[in-house]
């Protein structure tokens, strides 16, 4: 490793235009600020991911590319999803920097820190995640939202660091081993955490956008939850197992009632029971083959090996920063 880590900052921007170039002017500062302390490596840089934006994204991303050099964009065919622009940034500085820290674009996530981050890196973590240690800037919405997510993913079996988002530093090592993991609905907060390596973490006040609007509505926060709890989980599938043994069981208590009224000649036509039996077990055949077919459509996006994302134009490699 060299004597100065050389650290590049991928940024993932999806319809961004209105706050990215005070991204850009705020992270260059930093930028300057730890190459001028001696900390990072002079050819440390910016990475920006545009993620098939609609909107003058690009532009600002090209702009900023003709006028400072310690800045790069990788910009995606289409838009592919914040994770998938994370990854196709990360394996753009695969090989070159020796680690990378992944910030949002909208300035919620205190870049004051990302000196912490590096001092962690400089004293041997590979890892270093960012946690919030309030959210109080967030709607209430978001917080209660955001909450029932972990205890969900917990009481699922699947630990994620909580209050951690995609904020983070990776070293190298860990950097290369994300290879590993080539899945497609790829969710990298549940991922860090099993490639393994020293970890520490770092503490910040998550703030409010500076401009601009969330880009995760809440249909995309369920489909990244969906994502999250279906890649890294069969408990749905045995808890649907469960449940239908379960019926199996009240199936024959009620069959053996039903049979001992039958014979003592009781049972005057069971019809409102038979009507409700019917409708629960529908009910929960139902459910269960929307389980079953969650994974199946999961398989079936596993298997078919699309590509993760599509680079348009990569100034990252373009601009002479290879090894
Ligand atoms: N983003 C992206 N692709 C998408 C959606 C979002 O690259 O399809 C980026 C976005 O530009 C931002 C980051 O991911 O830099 C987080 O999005 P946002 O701030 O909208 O999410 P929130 O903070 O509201 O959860
Ligand atoms: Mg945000």
């Amino acid at each position: 490793m060299r004597d100065k880590p050389l650290l590049t900052i991928i940024v993932p921007c999806y319809n961004e235009e209105e706050v990215l170039a005070e991204t850009m002017k705020q992270l260059g500062a930093i930028l300057h600020d730890m190459k001028d302390k001696l900390v990072i490596h002079e050819d440390s840089d910016l990475l920006f991911v545009d993620d098939g934006s609609r909107d003058k994204t690009w532009e600002v991303i090209e702009n900023g590319i003709a006028i400072q050099d310690h800045i790069s964009g990788v910009k995606l065919s289409r838009n592919f999803g914040h994770q998938n622009a994370l990854l196709a940034g990360m394996k753009a500085a695969e090989g070159r920097a020796d680690c990378i820290i992944s910030i949002d674009s909208d300035l919620q996530d205190d870049v004051g820190v990302i000196p912490d981050f590096v001092e962690k890196y400089r004293a041997g973590y590979e890892v270093v995640y960012g946690i919030r240690d309030e959210r109080k800037t967030d709607t209430r919405f978001k917080r209660g939202s955001a909450h029932l997510f972990y205890t969900m993913m917990g009481k699922f079996g699947i630990h994620l660091i909580p209050d951690h988002a995609d904020y983070r530093l990776l070293g190298s090592m860990a950097l290369q081993e994300m290879n590993l993991f080539p899945e497609n609905n790829i969710f990298l907060r549940g991922i860090v955490p099993l490639i393994g390596f020293k970890s520490d973490k770092v503490y910040y006040h998550r703030k409010e956008r500076f401009a601009g609007e969330s880009k995760y509505p809440l249909k995309k926060m369920l489909a990244f939850a969906a994502d999250g709890l279906t890649s890294f989980s069969v408990a749905p599938i045995r808890f649907v197992t469960g449940l239908g043994a379960l019926m199996f069981i009240v199936a024959i208590v009620i069959g053996i009632y039903t049979f001992i009224q039958h014979l003592s000649g009781t049972a005057t036509s069971g019809w409102s029971s038979l009507m409700l039996s019917i409708w629960v077990i529908g009910g929960i055949q139902m459910m269960s083959l929307g389980v079953v077919g969650e994974y199946i459509g999961r398989i079936y996006s596993e298997v078919k090996q699309r590509p993760r994302f599509i680079i348009e134009t990569n100034s990252y490699v373009e601009s002479g920063h290879e090894k």
